[in-house]
């Protein structure tokens, strides 16, 4: 897998300077091999591709599933030197970029719910009830020597009921929405076609976000949380209008800012900017209801 991968990137000829990227059959994580890697001086770029995670983490220590050969699971050192207000931004980024490489790559419509899950429709709909199933996470972790680890992992193969509730795989999906389009290539081959297709574009957003010229716009319409009734939970609120909210509740999210933060309004009519937390979907109200 390491040769073809390495192969496709230098093909793409747009992975530059990077390293070729490290593959390894399996790791308890991918973040934990590449904090280990940071630590013993790895550059920015360097990638870590597994074809297993024992103990694949998604954010606040959940587990991610990843079994062999069934999904892309990896991790990319970044050094990025930006001020703290656009540093908050890379984990959107990346998630943007994930979705318009999936979304090119496989042909299929690839969104992302707040902050940064890949989604697909499953149930066609106006957009304020249209049911969404998670592709692909993405994580970002700060390490103490400033770098920034960036995991992402990708459903390629999976039968839907070796994912948890709420998840499926490319294949699957395309399978069941996109027929016309048949999957008959081997699992590695899908494999390293998705992950060089994700690679590549998230190297290229992230020297565009880097250089400064990396808008906002395009993921607030690639979002699919905005305009939709939410339940905030474990929430932390940043400060708007002086005011702090600390309980968790439903809101309408009406907006990302230009730092990355979902910003919600309660049933007062007052806007909050929810910094961090856990976002669900809810049932939308009746038309003419919604705030
Ligand atoms: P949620 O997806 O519920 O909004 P989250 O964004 O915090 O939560 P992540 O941290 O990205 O989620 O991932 C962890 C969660 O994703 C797990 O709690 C599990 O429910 C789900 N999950 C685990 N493995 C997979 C997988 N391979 N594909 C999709 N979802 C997964």
């Amino acid at each position: 897998m390491r040769d073809l991968l390495g192969e496709a990137l230098r093909q793409s000829g747009a992975w530059g300077s990077w390293p070729e990227p490290i593959v390894v059959d399996a790791v308890d994580s991918t973040m934990r091999t590449m904090t280990t890697l940071a630590h013993d001086g790895a550059v920015e770029g360097q990638v870590v591709v597994a074809r297993s995670q024992t103990a694949g983490r998604g954010r606040h220590g959940r587990t991610w599933v990843s079994a062999l050969d069934q999904g892309v699971w990896l991790s990319i050192l970044m050094r990025p030197t930006v001020p703290a207000t656009t540093a908050s931004t890379l984990p959107l980024v990346v998630g943007l970029a994930v979705a318009d490489a999936l979304g090119r790559e496989w042909g299929l419509d690839v969104r992302l719910k707040w902050p940064n899950d890949v989604v697909v429709a499953t149930i066609e709909g106006d957009s304020a009830n249209t049911d969404w199933t998670k592709l692909a996470g993405v994580l970002a972790e700060r390490i103490d020597d400033g770098g920034i680890i960036i995991g992402v992992g990708i459903n390629v193969s999976q039968r839907r009921t070796d994912l948890p509730s709420g998840a499926t795989s490319l294949v699957t999906y395309a399978r069941k929405f996109s027929p016309a389009k048949p999957v008959d290539e081997s699992p590695v081959s899908l494999i390293v076609r998705t992950a060089a297709a994700v690679l590549v574009e998230v190297s290229s957003a992230y020297r565009h976000w880097v250089s400064g010229a990396w808008m906002i716009d395009r993921y607030r319409q690639q979002c699919v949380t905005i305009g939709r009734k939410v339940q905030v939970e474990h929430i932390a609120m940043s400060q708007v209008r002086n005011e702090r909210i600390q309980s968790a509740g439903t809101f309408t999210a009406v907006d990302v800012d230009a730092a990355g933060h979902l910003m919600v309004r309660d049933d007062c009519g007052a806007v909050h900017a929810v910094t961090a937390g856990d976002v669900t979907l809810t049932p939308s109200c009746p038309p003419g209801d919604a705030r």
